[in-house]
This record gives C-alpha cells, sequence and structure tokens, in this order.
C-alpha cells in the first residue's frame, strides 16, 4: 500500500510530528511505553524467551514486560502478543494505520480503530484519532459535507 504520496493520507512526515507531539503530551513515565520501539520490542523478545534472565534492562522492564506480553508463533515467526494480537513496533505504526484507514474506506475514528485491532495492539487509540484528523482526504469531505448539508437544509426550507 504506497499511500501518502497522493497526498490521499497523511504523509510520514506529518505523522512523524504527530507522535511527536502525542508523547510530549503524556507524562515521562507513560511516554516511555506508550510505543515501542524496535530496540524495546527487542528486549520484550529476549525476556519472555529467557523469563529467568536478569541481565536485560530493569528488574522494572522486565516485570513489565512478563505481565503485558506473550509470545505467539506463526508458523516459523515468534512475535509478541498483548491481548491476542501482534504488537506493532513504533517504527511500522504509520504503514499500519495507513493501510488500515484505507481498508476502512477513510472511516472515522471508530471504524479505523476497529480494523487496526483486527491486525494488531499497542497502538494507542489517540494516535488513531489524531491521524484520521489529519487525513487530507477526510478533512476535505468533512468540509464538502458541511456544505452539502447547509444547501440540503436551504433546500429543505423552499420546499
Ligand atoms: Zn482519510
Amino acid at each position: 500500500m504506497q499511500a501518502a504520496a497522493g497526498g490521499i493520507f497523511p504523509s510520514a512526515l506529518t505523522f512523524d510530528t504527530m507522535v511527536r507531539d502525542y508523547l510530549n503530551n503524556l507524562s515521562p513515565k507513560k511516554r516511555e511505553k506508550a510505543l515501542l520501539s524496535q530496540y524495546m520490542y527487542d528486549n520484550v523478545m529476549a525476556v519472555l524467551h529467557d523469563p529467568n534472565c536478569t541481565s536485560i534492562g530493569t528488574a522494572q522492564f522486565r516485570f513489565w514486560a512478563k505481565k503485558m506480553f506473550s509470545l505467539t508463533s506463526f508458523g516459523e515467526e515468534t512475535v509478541i502478543v498483548h491481548d491476542g494480537k501482534p504488537v506493532a513496533v513504533k517504527e511500522q505504526i504509520y504503514e499500519v494505520l495507513t493501510h488500515c484507514h484505507a481498508q476502512a474506506s477513510h472511516g472515522g475514528r471508530d471504524k479505523t480503530s476497529a480494523q487496526v485491532r483486527r491486525y494488531y495492539s499497542w497502538i494507542p487509540k489517540e494516535i488513531i484519532a489524531r491521524y484520521v484528523r489529519d487525513c487530507p482526504f477526510c478533512q476535505n469531505r468533512r468540509t464538502s459535507n458541511s456544505s452539502n448539508t447547509r444547501m440540503s437544509s436551504s433546500q429543505a426550507f423552499f420546499k
């Protein structure tokens, strides 16, 4: 799914800014774990592979990793799951959202997040909401819809 080029989805650059803004608005404690970077993902994976290990991250990190996540195998590949769904790493989220927002035919936040949740976990609803809000196609449609509404109510008036 090659998105942004035609301007019907937020660009990767817009999305980066969006994510940074989202993270900056969180408390430092939440910020740390709101999204899983590839680096953290690998560490969680290592902890789950070797639950008795004491050399990866802090004790608190290992506790959190074991509490929140588990491992599942899809054929050859082992992935981290949360709530029964594979965990998306931070670097993957843009692509996932663009794909799911397209599958939802530019549906709103709820439609798009339902679509996202069919495949992945660990993508905050707030990020999905921001993505949908900043989608140029949806913004256009919202603008033209509101002028259509105005038109039809004035037509109704003259009936
Ligand atoms: Zn859209």
